[in-house]
């Protein structure tokens, strides 16, 4: 009882007010950095017009223009061939004025995303997705560490949640969010568990977790029953239903019994996008 009364105030950790002092930060060194001759400039590519995507894109480069970061844009029709995709990429790589490389995913069906991830220049990866960057993350070297996982460190950090000796369970698997998290977590000494569509009595390795990251995209699924009173809940989730913009974790049951957790909208979307901006002005950095 007394534990579900500490909690009954969950924190409610605010991405749109954190990637907001993120983007101010980096809004200073750009202006250093221009100081010294070196404007940052992030190229954004679009591939076919999936109104998701394009949403995307278009806040990306708000983002960039309030940053102060030059965005590139190239709009580019759907049935691009691979081989014209793969020749701008290699412009973009050649070109000493861009210093990160944006491919917004997925792309149409009929073109090889692994390697187009891979074609971009490592030094220009802000993505984070190349191997290269992900093997980096792996041997625990400095490198670009892909946007999602890394915001998700940042929110942590801004409310001091030290995941230290924490159990984190992460649920998820993908290259993008789930497993590099779960690098991240590890390398800030959390014990880290990582479930996926087989693992098994989910609601129960779920409830273990001092901190649980939901990477599913399963409106609502993770409900009360599958969260220990106390853990911190981040909900990377984002599924569109005929209720609007939702999360993978059932907010209004979790709530009461977690002691932190994100919103969806307003949690870890927003700082994803920080996290492109301070990606693209250390690789801006990186190359003065
Ligand atoms: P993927 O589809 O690539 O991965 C989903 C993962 O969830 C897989 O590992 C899958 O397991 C697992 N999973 C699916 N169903 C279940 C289930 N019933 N029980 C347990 N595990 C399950 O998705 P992403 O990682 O790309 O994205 C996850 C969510 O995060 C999506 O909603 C996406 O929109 C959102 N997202 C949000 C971002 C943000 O900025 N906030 C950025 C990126 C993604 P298996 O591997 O076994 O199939």
């Amino acid at each position: 009882m007394r534990e579900r009364e500490i909690c009954d105030m969950a924190t409610v950790i605010d991405g749109v007010r954190v990637a907001a002092e993120m983007r101010e930060r980096a809004a200073g060194q750009v202006r250093e950095l221009v100081a010294r001759g070196v404007t940052p400039c992030l190229a954004v590519v679009l591939v076919g017009d999936d109104p998701a995507s394009a949403s995307y894109v278009n806040m990306k480069e708000r983002d960039c223009a309030e940053v102060g970061i030059t965005s590139l844009d190239h709009r580019l029709a759907a049935d691009i061939s691979q081989h014209e995709l793969d020749a701008l990429i290699d412009r973009l790589n050649a070109d000493p004025a861009v210093h990160g490389i944006l491919v917004q995913m997925p792309l149409p069906a009929h073109l090889d995303a692994e390697s187009v991830m891979e074609r971009i220049s490592p030094e220009k990866d802000v993505d984070g997705f190349h191997p290269a960057s992900l093997g980096r993350l792996v041997r625990g070297l400095p490198g670009f560490r892909a946007c999602t996982p890394a915001g998700v460190m940042e929110m942590l950090r801004a409310y001091d949640i030290d995941p230290t000796g924490m159990r984190a369970v992460i649920v998820g698997r993908s290259t993008i969010v789930g497993k590099p998290m779960a690098l991240l977590l590890l390398e800030a000494n959390a014990t880290v568990t990582v479930c996926h569509s087989r693992t098994k009595d989910l609601p129960a390795v779920c409830r273990e977790a001092d901190l649980l990251v939901a990477a599913i995209g399963r409106a609502g699924m993770i409900d009360a029953s599958y969260v220990k009173p106390g853990a911190v809940v981040i909900d990377v989730g984002i599924n569109r239903t005929d209720d609007g913009l939702v999360g993978d974790v059932d907010y209004v049951s979790v709530e009461p019994i977690a002691s932190a957790i994100t919103p969806v909208p307003g949690g870890v979307g927003p700082m994803t996008r920080a996290m492109l901006m301070v990606n693209t002005v250390a690789a801006a950095a990186a190359v003065e």
